[in-house]
């Protein structure tokens, strides 16, 4: 089998291949990876592109030219006809457009061409991605950049290979049109700000940056590829807009605890084979908790790397589940009444050498450093608790957040007994010891040993401390972790700022980290405490599903915007663009452009789903409704031309015209919801959020109880019962 096949597999190694070459053949088999780099680029070159990959240095314009020649010659050996810059605009999708490497020479042969400054730099025609009225329609120019340290790599499709160059997407003025770029510069602001704090820690030499890492789990659904086809809803907007529930109980029984069924089983090899050779380090699979629901998750990866990789796994989940004749649904409520998706984003940050600054280790001295970072994180989290929420919002998000399954829109923060006790004492000013007996740290060391896992798990909460990481789990199946992560990033910059002035400030010019340890564990307590004063509101443990913790939250003065427009405003406030601003990751021109995409897109996908409910109403449900109704009008007649009492199934036929007529009046009711005139965005999203939901809500109420009367053979869509038992 040649290397450039598409189907290499494990079951076709030799029996005698060695586990190594038999691993080789599957991981990163698609991707310029740093060993395919060290094998193909002349040392020099390769030793230069590892310093800017691996310390963030600056490019050097002049190796453009021999890694482009290389990383060409590597794709054409591994069978790739074209490369494409790709990005991710505003869309929330991913973007590209395919060139050939080769052009015929007219003598029979072809050229082969891939030059430097068609790797650093594309100039797609930006006009038809969403700018925010950055972008003048007159001057539709945008640049893409390529982002050398995310891996290129090559997707197979169709029996077409491309190279794919992960890049940043730029308006011809330099403003961010893409998730990557503002990402990127968060990252750059947060290591910049931690590098203040660890170097009064006394951090090493070899200690150059701190990066920030990413672990996306991703839910998603699996139906058959069929029932999907046969759902208009599904085709236009991967989400069901009608479906009675199937009878209580049934849909859960079967699959939870469940083994992986073999179609599921067998999709997931594969695709877990495609994302191992385009080097996506996927970890864990299981069924979760609704009937044919997933979920996979990947060993976590520097941040921007990560985010490319997560992208790239929903597109090839999509792709593998055609393969097998399956849908792969990634919308974060495909079905109603049934659990949603989400992608829960585990989040940390750790040195260049590998140290994860939020693991709490057992060295005192370290623990302070912890600890340091935990209150940073906790008053980013509650001073700007609204950016953070808005970084989630969308309109499918909103059936999920603050419904009761997913973790509420308020954003507090769980930390498990042991911290909550830590911080607790932490506030009184002299914590001396940790709850549980077994690390007992007394003696003359200010602060006590943390023991490296809380145990705790508790579901509830949207952004929980899990052992050495957070976990940020109000982010939605279908969005981009890009930009959750980017508001994470810059917001804990923020809180490292502040601690880092203070800091410096509390320890004078001439403090030297390596004799002056106990003045610096003084400062630290003296800022950390009054962190935790200020900021412990936003600290809950307990169950994040109960009316009281709502109400306790109002109290305690915390927002809780429970649906997406409100949300999305709250990323246009002074107070979201100053802090983007003044790290520089977004300017205020770029902040009010995407809240502006934002809320548009929520209008539009809303539109979309109600045209489709109108559509599919009133051409596929409204003509079952009546034709069950003549067969209900025949059974009167017939039953009086037959000399026998009617008056019952008259009855019934009078009910279920009432019936159907109150569904005419939902259509027309939907259809003039969706009209509106103006054309402020604000105001649109508000009106849809008002006017056109309810009347779909209204409009499936009614359709999901005729669901439950008509008989099966004129219902004319494929049901719950039938789309959630994956065979
Ligand atoms: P659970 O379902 O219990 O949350 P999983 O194992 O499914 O656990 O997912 C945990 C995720 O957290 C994995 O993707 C893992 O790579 C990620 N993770 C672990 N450590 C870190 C870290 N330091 N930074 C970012 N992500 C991390
Ligand atoms: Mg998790």
């Amino acid at each position: 089998m040649s290397t450039n096949s598409n189907s290499i597999s494990l079951s076709h190694a030799s029996p005698d291949a060695s586990a190594q070459q038999r691993v080789e053949a599957i991981f990163g088999a698609d991707v310029f990876s740093e060993r395919a780099m060290q094998q193909r680029l002349p040392k020099d070159v390769f030793k230069k592109l590892l310093r800017t990959i691996k310390h963030g240095e600056q490019l050097d314009a002049d190796l453009a030219d021999s890694v482009a020649s290389a990383m060409k010659d590597w794709a054409i050996d591994r069978g790739a006809t074209h490369y494409t810059h790709w990005f991710q605009p505003l869309t929330g999708l991913t973007a590209e457009k395919h060139d050939a490497f080769l052009s015929p020479d007219g003598v029979g042969g072809a050229l082969s061409e891939f030059t430097g400054s068609a790797l650093v730099q594309g100039e797609p025609d930006a006009s038809s991605f969403p700018s925010g009225g950055i972008r003048a329609t007159f001057e539709a120019r945008g640049y893409t950049a390529w982002d050398c340290t995310s891996p290129v790599f090559i997707v197979r499709d169709g029996g077409n290979a491309t190279l794919c160059i992960p890049t940043a997407f730029v308006s011809w003025t330099g403003e961010a049109l893409d998730h990557k770029t503002p990402l990127l510069r968060s990252m750059e602001a947060v290591s910049n700000q931690a590098m203040r704090v660890l170097r009064l820690f006394g951090a090493g030499e070899a200690v150059t940056r701190v990066i920030a890492t990413a672990g996306p789990e991703q839910e998603y659904f699996l139906v058959d590829a069929k029932h999907y086809a046969e759902r208009d809803d599904l085709m236009a907007c991967d989400r069901t807009l009608f479906g009675a529930k199937p009878p209580k109980g049934q849909q859960l029984e079967d699959h939870y605890f469940g083994s992986i069924p073999t179609r599921a089983m067998a999709f997931m090899a594969d695709a877990e084979r495609e994302l191992y050779r385009l080097g996506v380090p996927l970890k864990t699979r299981h069924n979760e908790v609704a009937p044919g629901q997933f979920e996979f998750a990947p060993i976590f990866e520097t941040a921007n790397v990560a985010a490319d990789h997560q992208m790239l796994t929903m597109e090839t989940l999509k792709r593998v589940a055609r393969r097998h004749g399956l849908a792969c649904i990634v919308h974060e409520k495909p079905f109603a009444g049934i659990n949603g998706s989400g992608k829960h984003l585990n989040w940390s940050l750790a040195t260049n050498t590998g140290v994860n600054l939020l693991d709490p280790r057992d060295d005192t001295h370290i623990n302070v450093q912890f600890l340091t970072f935990l209150c940073a994180v906790i008053r980013a989290v509650d001073i700007h608790a609204e950016l953070l929420r808005s970084s989630v919002a969308s309109a499918a998000n909103d059936h999920r957040l603050g419904a009761n399954e997913a973790p509420p829109a308020i954003m507090s923060i769980f930390l498990g007994e042991m911290l909550t006790d830590i911080v607790e004492q932490l506030e009184s000013g002299n914590p001396r010891s940790t709850k549980k007996g077994t690390h007992l740290d007394l003696g003359a060391r200010t602060l006590p040993m943390i023991p490296r896992h809380t145990g705790d798990r508790n579901r509830t909460s949207p952004f929980a401390f899990t052992g050495n990481k957070f976990e940020f789990r109000a982010v939605g199946s279908s969005g981009n972790i890009a930009w959750p992560a980017t508001v994470l990033n810059t917001i804990v910059a923020e809180s490292l700022d502040v601690i880092a002035s203070q800091l410096e400030k509390e320890l004078g010019k001439n403090f030297e980290p390596a004799s002056d340890q106990d003045k610096l564990v003084k400062a630290c307590k003296k800022v950390l405490q009054t962190i935790v004063k200020q900021h412990k509101r936003v600290l809950f443990d307990g169950d994040g599903y109960t009316t009281a913790w709502h109400e306790e939250a109002k109290k305690r003065g915390l927002p809780n915007h429970r649906e997406s427009v409100v949300a999305l405003e709250q990323l246009g406030t002074k107070k979201s663009i100053d802090v983007l601003k003044k790290f520089g990751v977004l300017s205020k021109v770029e902040v009010e452009a995407r809240t502006h995409i934002h809320l548009e897109k929520y209008t539009k996908q809303v539109l979309i789903e109600a045209e489709t409910a109108v559509s599919m109403s009133r051409t596929q449900i409204l003509p079952a409704a009546l034709r069950y109704q003549t067969e209900l009008a025949e059974v009167v007649a017939a039953t009086q031309a037959a000399d026998v009492d009617a008056s019952d199934a008259r009855e019934q036929l009078e009910a279920y015209v009432e019936l159907v007529a109150k569904l005419r009046q939902a259509i027309a009711g939907l259809e003039h919801a969706t009209e509106h005139e103006g054309s402020d965005t604000v105001q649109h999203a508000r009106h849809v959020r008002d006017a056109v939901r309810p009347a779909m809500s209204e409009l499936r109420s009614i359709c999901d109880n005729l669901e439950t009367i008509i008989p099966r053979d004129l219902w004319p869509i494929p049901t719950y019962r039938e789309m959630l038992s994956m065979r």
